[in-house]
């Protein structure tokens, strides 16, 4: 019988690195930071649909707390690698007219949740949210903090990611004094080679600068962003970038795989792909920080982060209250999330929606005095039950059949017979073990959860007309 981490409360999850069977079961796959993934919303979802979602968790005198993303789309330059939804323009006049219309947005669906649940969680992200200038963000807050009624500071989770380039000291303190209590930088690489092939240039001195002014002003979770697979990357420039980061000692660390998709992001055609780590080189780096970051302390959360044992995300991992969405890991389950600005995708009730992705589009809905938003799904039975499946295993790496049967009429062997069969191959590869009662990861499937996952996915087998199904996601590892 193997060892639940949650049925024993014993320690993290532990991550085994197997560069063959990375390299064997490598393909392209969803992130899950929804399910279904945003790929399959539909365009016949539309305000109507949003606001009839509302409407039912109103019926249902929903107090669920409440969850806000705050999109802002604007960065100053480009980053070759980027694959975000973003505007680039030193144009600060586009700023305050969308700021004008976010209100707006932000007005309307505070009038939709009034006296529902408390806001409980709060993120702003990009884009560059701190493209904003100080008196615009702090007005901004203000605006928000009229519209909902935020749980207090030491109960909420109120983030923002910065980019390090665009704040000084004093920003810092102020953004603390704004309302926020956790932060993320983008750091990425400190190599300055690296730096350069990617345009981002960012002095080490200026990242700590700021690391240790948010941890003077009181923040209280510190987060640095790095990727590996960049260009210019090699062992010797990410031992010392890696140096580096643990020396900063942030509480949390993402480590995103860079994925070229030059096809999808255009910025990416700028990288030169001889400059790119071969797929080999740029597994060994994985492993190299995994060793590095579990050698310092840190823990393997899953996917792409990993947090210090005392860290909130750890915390709630272990008690079994990890989330994942579009943010990635979240300690709030059960929450609804109501998300504003250009692109900006809503988790309400059994809806996903998303809103207009041009600037013209969402000022021209808001305009006629609608929200924006465009498309969307309604989830049937089926997408619940692999929803809640596919959050299990993402952020406990076990899936307790019982507890299945017990929230859905079904009988799991029968239901997920043909899923069952192809787990068996991840099963003789040392990946899961299946027990009657149990799913389990083990160390060694931790870092192919996607592809365990996949196998859940419906709509995988369904590939959607005119679109080369491998084109549109990334590399699972
Ligand atoms: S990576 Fe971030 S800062 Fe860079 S262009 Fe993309 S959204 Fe802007």
């Amino acid at each position: 019988m193997y060892n639940h981490a949650s049925s024993t409360g014993s320690a993290f999850p532990a991550v085994e690195f197997d560069a063959a069977i990375i390299g064997k079961l490598s393909q392209s796959g969803p992130r899950y930071t929804s399910y279904p993934t945003a790929d399959r919303f539909q365009s016949e979802f539309g305000y109507g649909q949003f606001l009839e979602a509302v409407a039912g968790l109103r019926m249902r005198r929903s107090t669920r707390p409440l969850s806000l993303y705050i999109h802002i789309p604007f960065c100053d330059t480009v980053c070759y690698y980027c694959g975000c939804n973003k505007i680039v323009t030193k144009d600060h006049s586009k700023a305050a007219t969308y700021l004008d219309y976010l209100k707006q947005e932000i007005d309307m669906q505070g009038r939709l949740f009034a006296g529902m649940g408390k806001l409980e969680q709060l993120h702003f992200g990009g884009g560059t949210p701190t493209y904003l200038s100080d008196r615009q963000m702090g007005d901004l807050m203000a605006h928000l903090h009229a519209s909902f009624e935020f749980a207090p500071d030491q109960l909420g989770e109120y983030s923002i990611e910065i980019d390090p380039r665009t704040v000084s000291v004093e920003r810092v303190h102020s953004l603390r004094k704004q309302g926020f209590n956790r932060i993320s930088l983008g750091v990425q690489d400190f190599d300055p080679d690296v730096q350069k092939a990617v345009n981002r240039i960012q002095p080490e001195a200026e990242t700590r600068a700021v690391i240790d002014a948010a941890r003077d002003a009181g923040f209280r979770s510190i987060s640095i962003d790095l990727i590996y697979g960049l260009p210019k990357q090699t062992m010797t420039s990410m031992e010392q970038t890696l140096d580096k980061v643990i020396a900063a000692n942030p509480d949390r660390i993402a480590l995103y795989n860079y994925a070229h998709l030059p096809h999808l992001f255009k910025p990416q055609r700028r990288i030169h792909e001889e400059d790119l780590p071969t797929p080999a080189v740029k597994l060994d780096l994985l492993a190299l920080c995994i060793r590095r970051l579990c050698a310092a302390g840190y823990v393997y959360i899953g996917m792409d982060h990993f947090a210090k044992p005392d860290d909130e995300l750890a915390v709630a991992q272990r008690q079994g209250r990890l989330q994942r969405n579009f943010q990635g890991y979240s300690t709030r389950a059960e929450s609804e999330l109501i998300s504003c600005g250009v692109s900006a995708i809503s988790a309400v009730g059994a809806t996903y929606s998303q809103n207009e992705k041009t600037l013209e589009g969402y000022y021209e809905k808001l305009d006629e005095g609608r929200l924006p938003v465009v498309r969307g799904i309604k989830l049937e039975n089926d997408d619940l039950l692999r929803r809640i499946l596919i959050q299990k295993l993402m952020c406990n790496f076990e899936l307790s059949i019982a507890s299945i049967e017990q929230s859905f009429p079904i009988r799991f062997t029968e239901y997920f017979a043909t899923e069952l069969q192809k787990l068996k191959a991840f099963e003789e590869d040392g990946l899961l073990i299946v027990e009657p009662d149990w799913i389990t990861v083990t160390p060694k499937g931790r870092l192919l959860i996607r592809n365990i996952c996949m196998v859940f996915d419906r709509y995988l087998s369904q590939p959607r007309l005119g679109e080369a199904q491998p084109l549109r996601y990334s590399k699972t590892i």
